[in-house]
């Protein structure tokens, strides 16, 4: 476990992307599900920008908007929305995810999804409002709304669920590394479909695939009794040797991947050699800034400053023994960031959405951190996009564009899940 002081926590703003963008990869994920918010016109807004909603393609998620009359009314009435999601898709789940505004009415979520629910349909709770969580988060709200759905396996079922929202490509690359290990794999959570949880008890193996889950990886320790793998998360050559060594070794086998890590930092050596003695600022908001830092710092960047909206020291301990002597900030106050940014003049920053465009108006190397959230940086087949994702910055400010404009997302072309990429366009 690293020192207490290993991180501090500042006073700044929690995130800057509301929880319930992650609906846009979970409704692809979960191929029979619908997202049912309900919230504002601000929050169809953001929907209908982020993930670029054509008005014909009949998305498996909406907008119950509140209006005034709502205001007055100790419970919305949403049986009818209920009805028609029924009746026009078909579903085996139905998230209700809470917003804003609902959630400063006090709308009991809870009571609402609880009496809407059916045996054949039943209606989830999931907190997700921008108050409260980041993008990223909301995951593990539905997670967690799944859990009871997952089958009670008897304790001599000693197989691994997969812990994480991944596309299915990265997926299956995953099944087959465990088939290849000798692991037993007994699925996923999230699956691909609703009837399709995977069982899990005390005999399960937890491998987490994506840092930002620590409280549905608790909720299922305590419900299930289960064992939570404590390893790196499966980011870049180191992270994916210690995952799979470390997953094995819990069923007893012993591998040694060292060649196979040191084909995999060979194979991006024009990536390491740039980054090499880089100062990397992580400025940005996604909870994935742990594990991006610690493969930086392996590759030889220096990380100046590693911030993040949250850390969880026992979800997180084995990238935090990585990052010893890394200055790690929880919630961190931007403008001491922005003067140390002027002390130590990093090579790139990682940054959010609301500082990005500011640092690049400044001349500064700036990648919005949401575009890793979106890449399929996982496992081994992932560690060179998830090098080249770094160093698409640095090559195009050094050799393509002297003005230090990289290019970044823009509102509308939000990639549809997980692992989908798609062009960028340029500022
Ligand atoms: S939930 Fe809150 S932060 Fe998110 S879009 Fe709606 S109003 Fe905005």
């Amino acid at each position: 476990m690293p020192p207490k002081s290993q991180f501090i926590r500042e006073d700044g703003l929690y995130h800057s992307f509301c929880g319930l963008v992650s609906v846009g990869w979970l409704y692809q994920k979960i191929k029979d599900s619908f997202f049912l918010i309900l919230g504002t016109h601000t929050c169809a807004h953001l929907l209908q920008n982020t993930l670029g909603v054509m008005i014909f393609a009949r998305p498996r998620f909406a907008v119950s908007l509140l209006e005034e009359a709502d205001l007055s009314s100790a419970q919305p009435d949403i049986s009818g929305q209920i009805a028609e999601i029924k009746r026009e898709h078909n579903p085996s789940v139905i998230f209700l995810l809470s917003s804003c505004t609902p959630e400063v009415m006090k709308v009991e979520f809870e009571g609402l999804a609880h009496t809407l629910s059916t045996p054949e349909l039943p209606v989830l709770f999931v907190p997700a409002s921008g108050l409260d969580f980041t993008f990223a988060q909301s995951e593990d709200s539905v997670l967690q709304a799944l859990l009871p759905f997952c089958p009670v396996a008897p304790p001599e079922d000693k197989r691994v669920v997969f812990l994480g929202s991944v596309n299915d490509a990265v997926a299956e690359d995953f099944a087959m590394e465990a088939a290849r290990l000798g692991i037993p794999v007994a699925g996923f959570l999230p699956a691909s479909h609703f009837s399709e949880l995977p069982p899990i008890g005390p005999g399960t193996i937890i491998a987490p695939l994506q840092p930002f889950l620590p409280k549905v990886a608790s909720q299922l320790r305590n419900d299930r009794n289960c064992t939570i793998l404590s390893s790196l998360f499966p980011f870049g050559p180191d992270g994916c040797r210690a995952f799979w060594e470390d997953l094995a070794a819990e069923f007893g086998i012993k591998v040694d991947l060292a060649e196979r890590e040191a084909a995999a930092w060979e194979r991006i050596t024009s990536h390491t050699e740039l980054l090499r003695g880089k100062k990397v600022f992580f400025a940005s908001d996604t909870l994935m800034e742990l594990p991006l830092a610690r493969f930086l710092r392996a590759c030889g960047a220096e990380i100046v400053e590693c911030s993040t909206p949250a850390i969880n020291r026992r979800f997180h301990s084995r990238e935090l023994e990585r990052l010893e002597g890394v200055p790690l900030v929880e919630q961190p106050n931007f403008d001491r960031q922005l003067r140390d940014i002027a002390t130590h003049q990093p090579d790139l920053i990682i940054s959010n959405m609301i500082t990005t465009n500011p640092l690049v108006g400044k001349g500064l190397v700036a990648k919005w951190g949401t575009e890793f959230a979106f890449m399929p940086i996982h496992g081994w087949a992932g560690v060179n996009i998830l090098a080249t994702t770094f160093t698409k910055a640095l090559r195009r400010h050094a050799i393509l564009d002297p003005l230090g404009s990289d290019p970044v997302w823009t509102m509308g072309l939000m990639p549809s899940a997980p692992g989908d990429v798609i062009p960028l366009q340029e500022l």
